[in-house]
């Protein structure tokens, strides 16, 4: 945890978000500015600053697999949804606290942006 890190202070509620599922290891919201009718942002309790700092391999299948059961909850599963990790510069991160955003209810262009 790092006192200056955002997703670090969601987690621990010091700032309000619209959370939609939480568990032992990770916490979902949806997004302030969502780009889709469905963005919700799911992140690993604990503070890693971006997938290149990852080491654990089951925050990543945690992380997954939670977008998945949000998906079929939010009634996206069959329509489809997309799942993005921005990293870093070229990628457009500005939250350095790892985030897999989940998105839907609208047909995605490829290739992204
Ligand atoms: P990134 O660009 O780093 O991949 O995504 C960061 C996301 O965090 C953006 O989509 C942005 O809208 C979202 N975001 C930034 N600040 C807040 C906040 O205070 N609350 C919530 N719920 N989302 C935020
Ligand atoms: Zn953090």
């Amino acid at each position: 945890m790092t006192n200056d890190c955002l997703f670090c202070r969601i987690v621990k509620k010091e700032v309000t978000a619209n959370i939609v599922a939480e568990n032992e290891h990770c916490v979902a919201f949806r997004d302030i500015n969502p780009q889709a009718p469905v963005h919700i942002l799911i992140i690993p309790r604990k503070h890693v600053a971006s997938l290149n700092e990852a080491r654990d391999p089951a925050i990543i299948g945690r992380l997954s697999l939670l977008a998945a059961e949000l998906a079929k909850s939010e009634g996206l599963a069959d329509r489809g949804y997309r799942t993005v990790i921005n990293t870093n510069a070229d990628a457009g991160q500005t939250v350095f606290h790892l985030h897999l955003h989940l998105l839907g209810g609208r047909r995605m262009s490829w290739p992204p942006g």
